[in-house]
Order: structure tokens, then sequence, then C-alpha cells
């Protein structure tokens, strides 16, 4: 008999008046999820108010009358409409004290927490942003539930939830079952997942809770994001420790003629070469683009764990036996410095096809 999953909720992150994509993509996971549980989803969003009144418990009796529900819909109106056409069956604002961005426990984490013990989940989705493990391992250890970083989702033969993920470098697979509804699982996302079409009726619901942000913890300064998020790119080009300070602007060159943003791996970036903010791999940035174009990268498993299956991978090293030419699809046994401007002349607009 398939297990019950009773709720699924969703951490929705707003920009304005929408949700980020990768939000949508939550929506999307976890619609798909209740579909197939019969379990209603909820998606919980934080917003920046003056908290509820202290007093009040966190208890069910405490949702206010229909009016104040109403009230925060209204207010939210274009927010409200995205989410239940983003699948959601009912959404759920919770007022903070102060601002919910970034998205951090320190900014979102007591709403979540607060409504994670008003709804009692049994899976509660992050989507994939910068804050979603700093949020995810602390609800987790809050909730007493399990935290899974980045898992695969599928249905188990008994139609339960089985998330999976690589383990000790990528050589093992950890499954865990959502077979025990009393025992809560928090996953934060990996990029790349479908957003899901909803029914544009859902209902609103305003949990009256003091949700606080930690108030030892303020945003200093925001560091000006170099190109597009990596995790959104469907084009990446990436440059390894084969990459010298004067074949870098080739990458950039490369990655801008394909349309696509430029990544790095570790060695890379600690020799200063491309900013650090560039780095993918399981340290750092999981990426879900649809091709992968790798510039003298040896193929460790810390980076290409971080690449999504799906992608094309194409490879230039000049180490025929480098590992990352038998991951590739397309590998090309040549130096950076000899290779790519021979793309880029390719590509160039007139060049013979
Ligand atoms: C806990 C932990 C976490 C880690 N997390 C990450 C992470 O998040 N991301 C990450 O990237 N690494 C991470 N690492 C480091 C990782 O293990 C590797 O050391 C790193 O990914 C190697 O980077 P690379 O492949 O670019 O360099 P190398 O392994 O040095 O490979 C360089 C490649 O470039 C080729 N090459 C050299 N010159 C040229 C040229 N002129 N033209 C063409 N090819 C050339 C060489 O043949 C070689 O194949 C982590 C390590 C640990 C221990």
């Amino acid at each position: 008999m398939p297990i019950q999953v009773a709720c699924v909720l969703v951490h929705i992150e707003a920009d304005g008046d929408q949700p980020t994509p990768a939000s949508r993509e939550a929506l999307g996971e976890g619609r798909r999820i209740a579909s197939t549980s019969g379990a209603t989803l909820y998606a919980m969003i934080a917003v920046a108010g003056s908290g509820g009144d202290p007093r009040r418990p966190t208890r069910a009796e405490t949702l206010p009358p229909y009016a104040a529900q109403a009230a925060a819909g209204a207010t939210h109106a274009a927010l409200v409409e995205a989410v239940g056409a983003g699948g959601a069956d009912k959404i759920v604002f919770v007022n903070v004290d102060g601002d919910t961005r970034p998205a951090l426990w320190a900014t979102v984490g007591p709403a979540l927490a607060a409504a994670c013990q008003h709804l009692r989940p049994v899976l509660v989705l992050l989507p994939a942003s910068a804050g979603s493990d700093d949020i995810g391992a602390r609800l987790a250890a809050r909730l007493g539930a399990a935290y899974v970083h980045q898992p695969v989702i599928e249905q188990g033969p008994r139609g339960e939830v089985v998330l999976s993920r690589p383990v000790y470098g990528g050589g093992w697979r950890r499954r865990l079952s959502l077979d025990d509804p009393d025992r809560a699982v928090v996953v934060a996302l990996a990029p790349g997942r479908r957003p899901a079409r909803g029914s544009d009726e859902a209902e609103v619901l305003l949990l009256d809770v003091r949700a606080e942000r930690d108030p030892r913890v303020s945003l200093v300064d925001a560091t000006a994001a170099e190109g597009a998020p990596l995790a959104r790119a469907r084009v990446i080009v990436t440059g390894g420790g084969g990459v010298t300070a004067a074949s870098w602007p080739l990458l950039v060159e490369l990655a801008a003629a394909l349309g696509g943003e430029v990544g790095a791996t570790r060695a890379l970036c600690q020799r200063g070469v491309a900013p650090a903010a560039r780095e993918i791999g399981v340290g750092a940035q999981r990426v879900a683009p649809h091709l992968y174009v790798v510039c003298g990268a040896s193929g460790s498993a810390a980076h290409l764990g971080a690449v999504s299956a799906e992608a094309e991978i194409v490879a230039i090293d000049r180490d025929a036996d480098a590992p990352i030419l038998k991951r590739a699809s397309y590998g090309v046994v040549g130096r950076i410095e000899d290779v790519v401007p021979r793309m880029l002349a390719a590509l160039r607009p007139g060049a013979p096809s």
C-alpha cells in the first residue's frame, strides 16, 4: 500500500510580486509529488510585516478570521495568482519582523519552522537558492527531521517517494524512503526541475505567529553578481586548472558566442583567475545546463558531481588520458590556446558551416 503523504510544504522565495524561478521549479516538484501521493500542497511565503501578537501560541486555533486571510491575499494578489498557477493547493503567509531577503535561516527560518510546526508536513521542499543549505540543515535540526541535499526524487515500488543522492565522492548512492509519516524530511532541491501548472484557485491562509528574524544577523553588503546565476544557465563554458590568466578571456568570449555563462573549477578560482562566485562543484554550486563545455579540467568527482547527468559535455584537454574525456559526449585533445580560437572562428557570423 502506498505510504500516505498528507502534506507537502514548499518554501516560496519571492522576487517582488513573483516567485523566483527556482521557487516555481520547487512548486512543480511539489505538485508532482502531491498529485501522485494524494497530498495537499502548501506553499509557504514569509512576508515582511510587523509580526503577529507575541502572546499568541502557534496553534491551529490561532488562524485569524477569513477577513485577515482575504486581506493577505489581496495585498499579495499577483504572488497568490502565480503561486496558485504554479500548483499550490493552499498558500500560507507568515509575517516576519524585518526583511525576508536574502532567504537565510536568520531571515525566514523562524517563519518556516512555525509553518512546519503548525502544518506538520511530511516533506518540505526548498528551492535551489544560495541559502537553501543554510535553511534546510537548521530547519531539519529544529524539527528532528532528516535533511537531504539535492537528491534525485523517484517513486518506489510501493508508490512511496524515494530520495537518493551520491555520497563518498560519487562511488555510492544513499537512498531514503518516505515511509514514516511521523518522520519529516527536509529537501534542498537541485536546480533544473520542471515547473507545473496548477488550478489558479489556491486557498490563502495567514499564519498569525510572531516570527522574528535573528537580530544578530544583518545584511552588511551584497557582492555585485557577475553574469547571470549559474544554476539557471543552459550553456556553461567552464575553465579548470589548465586555464591561465591569458586564456581565460577566450573562455569568456566563447561563453558569450554560445549565449551562455562562464564557470570555473576550484583549481582556477583558487589561483584568482576566475571569481569565486563562478565555482562549480559539490563544495560550491550545482548546475543543470543543456551544454557544458569544459576547458582544461581533469574531471574530478568533486567538480563533475555537481553537473546534472543530463548535460551534454564537450571537453577540451591536452591530455588524451584525462578522465573528463571519458565522461564527455564530445572530446577534443588539444591545447585550449589552439582549440578555443578555432571554435570562436567557426562561430563567427558568416563562418563556413
Ligand atoms: C572537500 C572537497 C571539496 C571540493 N569541492 C570542489 C568543488 O566544489 N569544485 C571543484 O572544482 N573542486 C572541488 N574540489 C577539488 C577537486 O577535488 C579537484 O582538485 C579540482 O576540481 C581539480 O580542478 P581541475 O580539474 O580544474 O584541475 P586539474 O585536476 O589540475 O586538471 C587540469 C586539467 O587541465 C589540463 N590542461 C592543462 N593545461 C592545459 C591546456 N593548456 N590546454 C588544455 N588542457 C590543459 C590537464 O591535462 C588536466 O587534465 C574539492 C576538494 C575537496 C577535498
